[in-house]
């Protein structure tokens, strides 16, 4: 069983919404979990471990325990996350969406976590085929103002069959939990930091260290889509590859 643990990016009045986060193995969840405590026990106090770990929070250090650290600590702890994410065995996907692309009346977080899932779903079949087993998934995603949403679809999944009937390899409709209380959806919501930055600043340093994580097979990077008006000369790899290899940058699926 695969778990893919979702958080979102850009909220309020950002011109871009962003979805993103990791696919892991079950049995590495636990790991990866430890890793983070470890990490930040060398950066603050016990409890560390109770503490969680939030790109904004840690970037702005306005609140305990994060006010307790120099900017150039913040800015150190910060890497070394992404390097975490950089390193280990996890899957990346990620939309997106550019607010003045999206068509008027379509929901910007149904059109993205569909999309993921279909990304997430292909990702299991091609596992599932290389490794000759089947390969099931959950999509694990943070509480959010959005869940009322997603519950609707789900109802409406289950009564009419549609929309995300295709997606054979899902398990469930996604599950919600808090994410302080779950070290890979503050893993997760890094990744959508990242991409918030990259897409909406430039600033790529967080992005660039996991950039090569994001699904990717036959030179195409599925893991990550980027619906934009300017697709046809963007330079990111959700729509480079997909230029290079003939396909649409704002296919959506
Ligand atoms: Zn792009």
């Amino acid at each position: 069983m695969y778990l893919l643990y979702l958080d979102e990016s850009g909220l309020h009045a950002s011109p871009y919404f962003v979805l993103a986060g990791l696919a892991v193995f079950e049995t590495h969840t636990g790991p990866l979990s430890s890793e983070v405590d470890h990490l930040l026990n060398r950066y603050i106090p016990a409890p560390a471990r109770v503490e969680p770990l939030r790109a904004t929070a840690v970037r702005s250090g306005s609140k305990p325990p994060w006010d307790q650290l120099r900017q150039s600590s913040r800015w150190s702890l910060l890497d070394e996350a992404y390097e975490v994410i950089r390193h280990c065995p996890a899957v990346l996907f990620g939309v997106a969406i550019e607010r003045a692309w999206l068509p008027a009346g379509e929901d910007e977080y149904l059109l993205a976590i569909e999309s993921v899932a279909r990304r997430f779903d292909g990702y299991l079949q091609r596992r599932a085929c290389a490794e000759s087993v089947p390969q099931r998934g959950i999509i694990v995603a943070a509480e959010s103002p959005f869940r009322q949403r997603i519950e609707t679809l789900a109802l409406r999944i289950q009564q009419e069959g549609t929309r995300w009937g295709d997606i054979g390899n899902l398990a469930e409709v996604p599950l919600f939990t808090s994410a302080a209380n779950s070290r890979m959806l503050q893993l997760a919501d890094l990744c959508a930091n990242a991409l918030h930055a990259r897409y909406v600043t430039g600033h790529a340093r967080h992005f660039d260290r996991i950039a090569a994580q994001f699904d990717e097979t036959d030179g195409v990077v599925h893991g990550l889509w980027h619906a934009s008006l300017d697709y046809q000369t963007c330079p990111c790899p959700g729509c480079l590859t997909r230029r290079i290899a003939g396909q649409d940058p704002t296919a959506r699926s």
